[in-house]
């Protein structure tokens, strides 16, 4: 009789058959005393940077295992279950061959009659909902929170909301954020910077153009009255690099940088 149940898909078992060496137990399944971690499942969210900048909420549909609700993860109707047979309950099996005379290799394989899990459930107490699988799958809507000022490559996790399976405790999903490029801005720590290119007569006479910022502001950008922008020696047209703070126009005259 499994004491816990068993994960189909719990590879952990077959390790820690490996390395314990305690083949075919004869009835007792081996299995720690503490729960296994179920794996985090990890994906990529792509941002842009206008949300990084206002922050955004994204909403995700997700397909994930869960125990299935009607059998609580039993598999069957009266949540018993017996070992199994093919492998007296400890969800693998061990084969013998004979590579050379004298040499025997001993493999060791996951049972295929109970898919590793050590226990039969007979077709008549089968649970209707998962045909004893355990687990079922759900859509889930998940609503990732992009706070304002978040950055590439940051993570956000949402504990316990990966695949469940028996005797396992739940890992997390975590997305981590992925910046696209954007167009006219690039981002360094928390500044902004865009190029500009300017004519030889802007350098000269001054220019002004209105730039919209991230969060749709229009920003009016231009030289100080009688001053000419210096180009370098034989660069021209001008590049303008300028950086954009979080609060605004204040600094972005005096942060305005030419190369
Ligand atoms: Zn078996
Ligand atoms: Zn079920």
């Amino acid at each position: 009789m499994g004491s816990g149940g068993g994960g189909v898909h719990n590879h952990f078992d077959i390790f820690e058959s490996f390395f314990s060496g305690s083949f075919g137990g004869g009835g007792s399944r081996f299995r720690a005393s503490r729960q296994k971690r179920g794996e985090d499942v990890v994906h990529t969210l792509r941002v842009s940077l206008e949300d990084l900048y206002n922050g955004t909420t994204k909403k995700l549909s997700l397909s994930r295992s869960i125990l299935c609700p009607k059998c609580k993860g039993k598999g069957s109707k009266s949540g018993a279950s017996g070992a199994c047979y093919g492998c007296q309950g400890t969800g693998m099996r061990v084969t013998t061959r004979q590579i050379a005379p004298g040499m025997i290799q001993q493999m060791q394989h996951v049972c295929p009659e109970c898919r590793g899990s050590g226990e039969v459930i007979s077709d008549s107490d089968r649970c209707p909902q998962c045909k004893g699988n355990k687990v079922t799958q759900e859509k889930k809507v998940l609503e990732v929170n992009v706070e304002k000022g978040m950055e590439h490559n940051q993570k956000i996790t949402f504990e316990g909301e990966a695949d469940q399976a028996p005797d396992i405790i739940t890992g997390d999903i975590v997305f981590v954020l992925q910046q696209k490029e954007h167009p006219k801005f690039k981002r360094k720590f928390d500044d902004l910077y865009m190029e500009h290119t300017l004519t030889l007569t802007e350098a000269l006479c001054g220019f002004q153009f209105v730039l919209t910022h991230l969060d749709g502001r229009q920003l009016l950008i231009k030289s100080n009255p009688g001053e000419v922008i210096k180009p370098g020696k034989h660069v021209l047209p001008l590049c303008a690099i300028l950086s954009v703070r979080r609060d605004g126009l204040q600094s972005l005259n005096s942060s305005l940088k030419y190369r």
